[in-house]
């Protein structure tokens, strides 16, 4: 147990003997807008979770909350149990060690058992800074959402292949939870045959979300092609040719990087940047409830697609 750890765990439990906060938070029963992607979502990203940094008391109280509502929606424990450890450290404070902590369900697949799909999204965020609370409501509170929306669609509909469904911690101070799960995944890395990240996926101000990757595998790029015929979001693709430089390229800035980089196939959503990106003001309010309806059910669409492909021919063939 690192020295944080430690300090984080008396500081809890003192406070839920003072009876402060002993309870996981609930969605509130009246609900002002939007169904229960948004109430997940209010829950992940409100003061009282304090912005989900690795390691902090708020990213204690999000883990409760999420391994709950793993469990609510029918996932499972891998035989390497819900919550997969790892410790870390960031350049800007190399000799401070973090214990981050990855959350992982999965549901077995029909036909192919053995081959496995991870869907993931991060859940901590940057914590507090100068006193305020970065609540990361889009960043990434919605890709967490998402996550349960997708395995509440798989309740009574087996997919085709296992899936694994990940929670990453640590994705904003490197991609740590990603590179920790890579690292030691809890099925044969040769077994897991694609990645399906989430990250920013609620503001839709513009009424489009990018589905990247397709460059890399442009066999995805039909099967969304019509998932997206009839969507009420628009699905963009890019983001990931030579042609897009630096932080127009995303391939590399989220969790799916450990993935492609260890030959996983892989598609990512995203919004793009947006004002309130890493900034104080990504609150829940500020979301297009219908718009980030629309596009986590092109999604989970998305998913289901890419579920019905042969993805172990896909990850065998050469890719750019
Ligand atoms: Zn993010």
């Amino acid at each position: 147990m690192t020295f944080r750890t430690a300090v984080v765990s008396t500081a809890l439990c003192l406070a839920v003997l003072a009876g402060g906060c002993g309870h996981i938070p609930m969605p509130s029963p009246d609900r002002p807008r939007g169904g229960r992607l948004m109430d997940d979502l209010r829950v992940l990203s409100a003061d009282d979770m304090e912005g989900r940094l690795a390691g902090s008391r708020g990213s204690i109280r999000a883990r409760a909350y999420i391994l709950n509502r793993f469990k609510q929606e029918g996932l499972r424990p891998l035989p390497g149990g819900w919550l997969q450890t790892f410790e870390f450290s960031t350049r800007r404070a190399p000799d401070d060690v973090v214990r981050g902590t990855n959350i992982i369900g999965w549901v077995e697949g029909r036909r192919h058992p053995d081959q496995f799909i991870v869907v993931s999204a991060h859940y901590d965020h940057v914590g507090l800074r100068d006193g305020q609370i970065y609540n990361g409501a889009d960043d990434n509170a919605s890709g967490v959402a998402a996550l349960f929306e997708i395995a509440r669609r798989l309740r009574g509909h087996a997919p085709d292949h296992s899936v694994i469904f990940v929670a990453f911690d640590a994705e904003e101070a490197g991609l740590k939870g990603a590179e920790a799960f890579v690292k030691k995944p809890p099925a044969p890395l040769d077994q897991i045959v694609f990645n399906l990240n989430l990250d920013m996926v609620s503001r839709l101000d513009k009424g489009e979300i990018y589905a990247v990757g397709t460059y890399q595998y442009p066999e995805l790029r039909s099967p969304l092609e019509q998932v997206a015929q009839g969507a009420k979001v628009t699905l963009r693709f890019g983001r990931d040719t030579p042609q897009d430089a630096e932080r127009n390229h995303w391939v590399e800035l989220s969790d799916q990087e450990p993935f492609y980089r260890a030959g996983v196939p892989f598609l990512f959503f995203s919004v793009d940047d947006h004002a309130d990106y890493h900034e104080p003001t990504d609150d829940a309010e500020r979301i297009p409830v219908s718009l980030f309806e629309a596009a986590v059910d092109l999604i989970a669409r998305s998913f289901h697609a890419v579920d019905t492909m042969d993805l172990a021919t896909l990850k065998t063939q050469s890719h750019r």
